[in-house]
């Protein structure tokens, strides 16, 4: 994604809107908190669709994954997954208000506590309990491959499977790929049960969402559910009222809660939300706004793993996939930067935690691209997404097994 046109605008006056937006949600968390709200809103159309099917299915080779949730973190640099705050980054240059809150917030002597405050539940649990590609540290890579590195073509090789050099711009023009959200919303057990959110409104043109039919929601655009539930009315309220500061991009914060409210809802097997601020306010060169957003994220990460944990449908069951679709740049100069001509930016990371994935964390001496991501989807429920699309990648190495004991 870019920013230009909030570039453009003078800083008193993006600095004012941010700290509206960021008042306005702060303000929205107080008022509903994952936990309060995950008792209310008993489901309606679950229990009617039976996952029958679908536990006959997954169950074929012993696997127990009959959901998977996918969840992108719009160019999040590897440097802050697998090292947090970064004090260079910060004395760059750029003024922000409030320096030491920062400090405070995520500097920690080393690099595994300072990505422990940005990323806790990422650190404490995802990478105890499952799999995470792309540390060099551990002498692992993870590639973007489509040589552009911006989202778009990111976007389209981490679902589609693989890079397309006509896939070469951010317009809104409709994929001529498929796509594994598509694929799975066709196989038996999963009609009705595809769905995806995002904050950016290129997600329609990304999964072309007028060709792939599973249901699709993003950008500016008003929650269309039917009949809206209280919570649905109450957040495009919220919608209406926060300020536009990224015309193609609303707020994670928004995205997440209509996401929840979506999968408690209608309980799809196949769920994907595409969270953006990370990207915009990097463009920003807001260091501060950016840690806070993949703070967030991070967050709303763990309140949704332990809520599929207390559902019957989901609890045991959920498969939970989180990457990014670009890197940005490594140096103090460019890390807000990525495309082509950015070093570095083809480095990103991914991570897998389920039932069916072993717990090996931080995996070491091993290569892995984005495209793997589609098919590693298809996998974990036990379809088959390169009998369907050959020339998409493999799915990750090892992700799929047995697990060591019982937890
Ligand atoms: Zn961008």
């Amino acid at each position: 994604m870019t920013a230009r046109s909030i570039a453009r605008l003078p800083v008193a006056t993006w600095i004012r809107l941010s700290l509206l937006a960021l008042a306005a949600v702060s303000l929205s968390c107080a008022t509903s908190s994952g936990n309060s709200s995950r008792a209310a809103e008993p489901s309606s159309s679950a229990a009617a669709s039976g996952p029958t099917t679908a536990a006959t299915l997954a169950s074929a080779g012993g696997r127990k994954t009959q959901n998977v949730v996918l969840v992108t973190i719009d160019g999040m640099r590897w440097q802050e997954v697998f090292g947090g705050f970064e004090l260079r980054v910060l004395e760059q240059g750029t003024r922000l208000p409030d320096p030491d809150g920062l400090r405070q917030r995520y500097a920690r002597a080393t690099p595994e506590l300072r990505r422990q405050a940005l990323m806790p539940f990422f650190w404490e649990t995802v990478a105890r309990e499952g799999q995470i590609f792309g540390d060099p540290g551990s002498h692992s890579t993870a590639r973007v491959t489509n040589g552009f590195k911006f989202s778009y073509p990111g976007y389209n090789e981490m679902l589609s499977g693989y890079p397309d050099p006509r896939i070469d711009s951010n317009r809104p023009f409709p994929n001529p790929n498929p796509n594994v959200l598509e694929f799975l919303a066709k196989r038996p057990g999963f009609d009705g049960k595809v769905a995806a959110y995002g904050t950016w409104d290129r997600l329609y043109p990304i999964v072309n969402a007028e060709r792939s039919k599973f249901f699709v929601q993003a950008g500016w655009t008003p929650i269309a559910d039917q009949p809206l539930t209280d919570r649905q009315r109450e957040l495009n309220g919220w919608l209406a009222d926060l300020p536009r500061i990224w015309p193609e991009n609303t707020f994670d914060s928004f995205v997440g809660r209509a996401a929840m409210e979506h999968l408690r809802r209608h309980k799809p097997r196949v769920m994907y939300v595409m969270f953006g601020e990370t990207d915009e306010w990097a463009h920003l060169h807001r260091y501060d706004c950016y840690l806070d957003a993949a703070r967030l994220n991070d967050r709303w990460i763990g309140e949704l793993w332990q809520w599929l944990q207390s559902d019957p449908q989901y609890a045991g069951k959920t498969s939970l996939v989180i990457t990014t679709d670009h890197g940005r740049g490594g140096t103090p100069s460019d890390w807000g930067d990525h495309g082509k001509d950015t070093p570095g930016a083809e480095d990103i990371w991914m991570a897998v935690i389920g039932p069916d994935t072993p717990p090996l964390g931080a995996r070491r001496d091993v290569a892995v691209t984005q495209g793997q991501i589609a098919a590693t989807l298809a996998a974990l429920l036990g379809e088959d997404y390169r009998a369907a699309v050959p020339k998409a990648a493999p799915p990750l190495p090892d992700v799929i097994g047995r697990r060591e004991g019982g937890r």
